[in-house]
């Protein structure tokens, strides 16, 4: 490369412009502010209302009918989906009854680093059983929720310390936790995972079906796109 060819490279490399010749003027491009951060604090006693859905949905968040962005699609590498709607601290309200099976508070930063899938990337994160009632025979057919099963829904990532404070008998319209960003993750979202199990037989997450069913099929379509 030339020694002209190299100049003109690095000039559009460092995005300086350089006027040379005699007495060369330099001058560097003025760069846009940073847009501050801001953390909006959780509407209280906000308008929450039940979009209209063909499914019921199990899992609302206190912004509802403002679907978002969310993170990948359900996918082998991700059975679950990121929601983003809902900034920290926001209020993520269970639309139907169900009951808490299990809380998990946030673990230990070693104990995160070692974790590769397991609670403790999760971070603070709820697991809720809901009866297969709640979805349409159509859907219920088709993911095997038949009597005596039901769909157990985990909500991770969740701010520290709001997994304790939700009754263990959801009623519609309860708080189930607030929008955080614990255990492995960069920012606020929820991760949302969904299984069907024998009803009342829930031990662990990881116990329930196999294969872990896209939220998307029994949640209203929040998601208005994906990142990936
Ligand atoms: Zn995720």
């Amino acid at each position: 490369m030339s020694i002209q060819k190299a100049f003109i490279f690095i000039s559009i490399l460092t995005n300086i412009v350089i006027i040379s010749g005699c007495g060369a003027t330099i001058t560097t491009p003025t760069l846009p502010p940073i847009p501050p951060l801001i953390l909006t604090e959780p509407p209280v006693g906000g308008d929450w209302t039940i979009p209209e859905l063909k499914l019921t949905a199990p899992l609302v968040f206190l912004l509802p009918g403002e679907p978002g962005m969310c993170g990948t699609h359900f996918k082998d590498s991700h059975k679950a989906i990121d929601y983003f709607s809902g900034k920290a601290k926001t209020e993520i309200k269970a639309s139907a009854p169900g009951r808490i099976v299990k809380r998990n508070s946030v673990c230990n930063s070693q104990q995160v680093l070692n974790d590769k899938i397991g609670s403790c990337a999760l971070g603070a994160n709820i697991t809720v059983e809901y009866t297969c009632d709640l979805i349409d025979q159509e859907t219920r057919k088709r993911l095997g929720c038949d009597k005596g099963q039901s769909i157990f829904i985990r909500y991770s990532h969740l701010e520290s310390g709001s997994e304790i404070s939700a009754p263990d008998d959801l009623e519609a319209g309860d708080t189930i936790g607030l929008v955080g960003s614990t255990g492995k993750s960069t920012g606020p979202h929820t991760h949302v995972e969904v299984k069907i199990g024998t009803s009342g037989s829930y031990y662990s997450f990881a116990n329930l079906s196999k294969n872990p069913i896209n939220p998307e099929l029994v949640f209203p379509k929040m998601c208005t796109g994906y990142i990936d």
